[in-house]
């Protein structure tokens, strides 16, 4: 068989190949060793099924995840959002996957990749939609603009803000090798340029929602885990953003400003944690009791919204003041005193509502996406 990098987030290394069994090691962020966990490639002239091993799983940033993970893998000539899981095991050290139907050529990832072109695509399809309108607020340190993606109550050209506006943000793939949350922005982004619904109709009458679908596009197109093309970790940066290492969070974090922040959500996924979950601001220095009341109702209406959503598992709280202001959902939240979240979906699947065949789909991370407005709309007129 032969072991193919795409240009667009492939990353591997090719220690041999046979025509049934390769042997791979994923290869760290292009700026930062400390990081190397993601691996997308393509195998092709296979015959019958093959066998793969990847020799360093255990060596990776989070050897430990690969621990009931299942590899995702696709018809290399099929569409690219239609994947499927095969047999993996992990013995502590070599990730062990292999595939025994009839495809001649498959890719396979740790999480399917959101391509550049699809993203480029969709931002075109939605402004085409004529209900959003795309601002450049800066480029990123390889020069890829970096657009939000305005819905609602957008002033016309010349005209300031509507204050009367909750201002709604959404950013995600801070770190670019969870690709799930660029599936999650294509089906929100989609429900609210395409839908005719109630929850679509009340936001827009009432807010400004503003989405940067890829904060990470350097990152995501060289298949980095988490770091930029400085080999930053973007959510680690916004404490101290600068125009030569996190450009992205420097003009992103300018606009938040320009335009205000009544709610914010950044969307990740986590490597561990078989569940959905939201991380609030609890350890900011200025965290108080109605921010407190605010994440509550906002988690209760993520319950509402979605069976995929629960509130038992996830991050550790962190004690008061002890929150770290370098991260996005910390600094917005204590910077704009408003309710600021991170949401995290899984790598492998949502423990709470296995799928045997596709574990944590893109499908349900656009599903995720969509209901998550829903929510929305239920803490719209308490968020200030
Ligand atoms: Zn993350």
């Amino acid at each position: 068989m032969r072991i193919v990098t795409p240009r667009d987030a492939g990353k591997i290394q090719i220690v041999s190949a046979t025509d049934t069994r390769a042997r791979l090691e994923i290869l760290p962020d292009d700026a930062n060793a400390d990081f190397k966990q993601y691996f997308s490639f393509v195998a092709r002239g296979l015959s019958g099924g093959a066998t793969f091993e990847i020799e360093n799983a255990g060596t990776c940033t989070y050897g430990d995840a690969f621990e009931d993970y299942r590899v995702c893998a696709s018809d290399e000539s099929g569409p690219e959002d239609a994947w499927f899981r095969v047999p993996t095991e992990f013995d502590g050290t070599t990730l062990r996957f292999s595939y025994e139907g009839d495809l001649a050529a498959l890719r396979f990832a740790y999480y399917p990749p959101y391509p550049r072109a699809r993203r480029v695509t969709l931002v075109d399809r939605l402004r085409k939609s004529k209900r959003a309108r795309v601002e450049t607020l800066g480029e990123s340190v390889r020069g890829e603009p970096m657009h939000a993606v305005h819905f609602g109550r957008v002033p016309a050209d010349g005209q300031r803000d509507d204050d009367d506006a909750r201002k709604i943000w959404i950013v995600a793939q801070q770190h670019p090798g969870e690709t799930m949350a660029g599936w999650f922005m294509e089906g929100l982004a989609s429900r609210l340029a395409f839908d005719d619904d109630e929850v679509v109709t009340i936001l827009r009458e009432n807010s400004r929602i503003m989405l940067v679908l890829c904060m990470n596009p350097d990152g995501a197109l060289a298949g980095n885990h988490r770091t930029n093309a400085r080999g930053r970790d973007l959510n680690r940066c916004w404490w101290d953003a600068d125009d030569e290492e996190s450009p992205e969070v420097l003009c992103v974090r300018k606009a938040l400003y320009d335009h205000g922040v009544d709610f914010f959500l950044d969307v990740h996924g986590d490597e561990h944690v078989p569940y959905v979950f939201v991380a609030g601001a609890e350890g900011n220095p200025h965290y108080t009791d109605r921010i407190e009341a605010l994440e509550e109702e906002f988690s209760n209406a993520m319950l509402d919204s979605t069976s995929e959503f629960q509130t038992e598992h996830g991050y550790p709280k962190d004690a008061p003041g002890k929150g770290d202001l370098r991260c996005a959902g910390n600094y917005v939240g204590e910077a704009f005193d408003c309710l600021s979240l991170t949401l995290e979906m899984p790598f492998k699947d949502n423990a709470n509502n296995p799928d045997e065949g596709a574990g944590w789909s893109i499908d349900r991370c656009r599903g995720l996406g969509a209901s998550t407005l829903e929510a929305l709309v239920h803490v719209i007129d308490v968020l200030r």
